[in-house]
């Protein structure tokens, strides 16, 4: 039976919910206790699929296949508890379930409203596995008040009266502004927040008050008695230099023990912080830095590879050093010389992507890297490119390109390296696909086996032969050029364990240089730092030394 803690927001957006929410995981793993993290978004969207990277952030994939939110990065990457496709709903997905539920009849000719009938749907949702882990932590998108928030809210008030007393928590986050002209904390916005929340029944038991400034006592004192929460369970977050300090800073200011007297759970057993001491070390005592040109598309918003950049820092982390991450847009040397560009930096990452904006780009930073001996790490789109760039400039291939631009812009000459992938084999699974498909949840999606080369550079540094990995793709590397490919050195070290999908390419004679098809980046951990992440800093490392 879990013990669970929902967690809300108010003031303004972007506070760090799901950070608190990840870290406080992590703390309640500390204590020895199982978690799951959950999150529940209130837009209409389905899922996050089909929303664009610039206004969304990133799509995080789950094993099982789910485009999620990218806050279960966060909590993969604190807890390290794989995220499944059920611990992430918005109100689209809500919605939906009643409407197909509506239409097939299951509700008997009943009226259909948001109470009962949406809210039962999102507390069923709530439910889902609840005898697996001690704690589950939900995590309410949005800010208390928005109008799609309601139902949510509505839902965790009753699902706290569905349960025994004391087996539901409710911790709000919320900001104290500081105003330079007075010199003073503002607590107004808070007490306005909690009242918010209290008029539709929900007390919060633990405040989480973000502040730029320290929070005096006799302002934790005023804000626990007009919001009617215990004063030590009105927590400061304060601003930090990196995430992941964040589970020893909340551990500091009592979050932890805030909640387990909530839950009236005494003694508390002791926490096991170690994990979270050596990640802080490592972040503190780094010793020299690396310079890495992350050549993309969506380079404006820093949330639309959020993954890429955690998995750079733990690379950094597992080496012992800084990494420093530029973002360059490929389409600014789409028609130039990239060397101006380019040069300078200690290795190249190409990240996945869609749509033909800034390709050429991406392969001509795919050509520097091999031609200049630089490491290069290819994720997805990043993979394609390289393959391209190699069939192109290496093998002979002069027309090579991929399906995904040349359908969409119409084109007809061009030979399809990459290829639209109609049919492939999950498990025992065949799924099928067809080019005018529906854009939503129809990639290929999840966890996949791919089956490692031995004497392979990845096979190093994997150690191991066989890996899970995730994917986000429609398009493929046909094997059909595998051989004219080999023979120019572009070695396929991975494949599909029926040998027909192209999973890691990489080429011989290189330091470092490796495509992958699938997001390595997505399963990185500070603790356990992605072994491909690791490999590649340490390559920057090497050529870093040699300048
Ligand atoms: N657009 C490419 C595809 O669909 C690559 C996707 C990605 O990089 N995630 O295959």
């Amino acid at each position: 039976m879990a013990r669970f803690v929902f967690i809300t927001g108010g003031v303004v957006s972007s506070l760090g919910k799901g950070l608190a929410s990840a870290a406080l995981g992590a703390l309640l793993q500390a204590r020895g206790y199982s978690v799951r993290l959950r999150k529940l978004d209130p837009y209409l969207n389905v899922d996050p699929g089909t929303m664009s990277p610039f206004e969304h952030g990133e799509v995080f994939v789950t094993d099982d296949g789910a485009e999620t939110d990218l806050d279960l990065g966060h909590y993969e990457r604190f807890t390290g508890v794989h995220a499944k496709g059920t611990d992430s709903v918005s109100s689209g997905r809500i919605y939906s379930n009643v409407l197909e539920k509506e239409r097939r009849g299951d509700y008997l000719g009943k009226t259909i409203q948001v109470i009962p009938h949406v809210t039962n749907e999102i507390k069923d949702f709530i439910s889902i596995d609840e005898d697996d882990v001690d704690f589950m932590l939900c995590e309410i998108g949005g800010t208390v008040g928005d109008i799609e928030g309601l139902p949510f809210f509505e839902a965790i008030r009753q699902f706290g009266q569905d349960k025994a007393r004391g087996q539901c928590i409710f911790m709000h986050l919320t900001l104290l502004p500081y105003l330079k002209a007075s010199g003073e904390l503002k607590t107004k916005p808070t007490q306005h927040s909690v009242k918010e929340l209290r008029s539709i029944g929900l007390q919060p038991d633990v405040l989480v008050c973000r502040s730029e400034h320290e929070i005096p006592e006799k302002e934790r004192e005023k804000i626990a008695l007009f919001c009617n929460v215990r004063p030590e369970a009105v927590i400061p977050a304060y601003d930090l230099k990196s995430i992941y300090e964040a589970p020893l800073a909340y551990h500091n200011v009592g979050l932890d023990q805030a909640v387990l007297d909530a839950f009236q759970i005494s003694p508390a057993p002791k926490p096991n912080l170690a994990r979270w001491h050596d990640v802080k070390d490592r972040l503190d005592n780094a010793e020299g830095e690396v310079k890495i040109a992350i050549v993309g598309k969506y380079t404006q918003l820093g949330d639309a590879y959020k993954s890429i950049a955690e998995a750079l820092t733990h690379g950094g982390m597992a080496n012992r050093t800084r990494v420093k991450a530029e973002w360059i847009d490929a389409e600014v040397f789409d028609k130039k010389d990239v060397a101006p560009y380019l040069e300078g930096f200690h290795a190249i990452l190409v990240p996945g992507g869609f749509g033909e904006r800034g390709t050429e780009g991406k392969i001509k930073a795919a050509q520097f890297a091999r031609e200049k001996k630089i490491p290069y790490l290819g994720i997805c789109l990043g993979m394609q490119m390289a393959v391209i760039e190699g069939a192109r400039n290496v093998a002979g291939i002069a027309e090579a390109g991929s399906e995904e631009f040349d359908v969409e812009a119409g084109k007809k000459r061009f030979e399809p390296v990459v290829y639209h992938l109609k049919e492939w084999v999950q498990g025992n699974h065949v799924t099928k696909r067809h080019l005018g498909d529906d854009k939503g949840g129809t990639m290929r999606l999840g966890a996949y086996t791919a089956n490692l080369a031995e004497g392979s550079v990845v096979a190093a540094v994997y150690g191991k032969t066989t890996i899970e990995e995730r994917h986000r793709h429609r398009y493929e590397v046909d094997v059909k050029y595998r051989e004219a490919l080999e023979a120019k050195g572009l070695t396929f070290s991975g494949m599909s364990p029926d040998g027909k999908l192209p999973e890691i390419v990489e080429w011989k004679g290189h330091p470092w240089f490796i495509g992958v098809q699938f997001h390595p980046e997505l399963k990185s951990k500070p603790f356990a730092p992605h072994p491909l992440f690791e490999g590649f800093v340490k390559a920057a490392v090497e050529v870093s030394r040699l300048v």
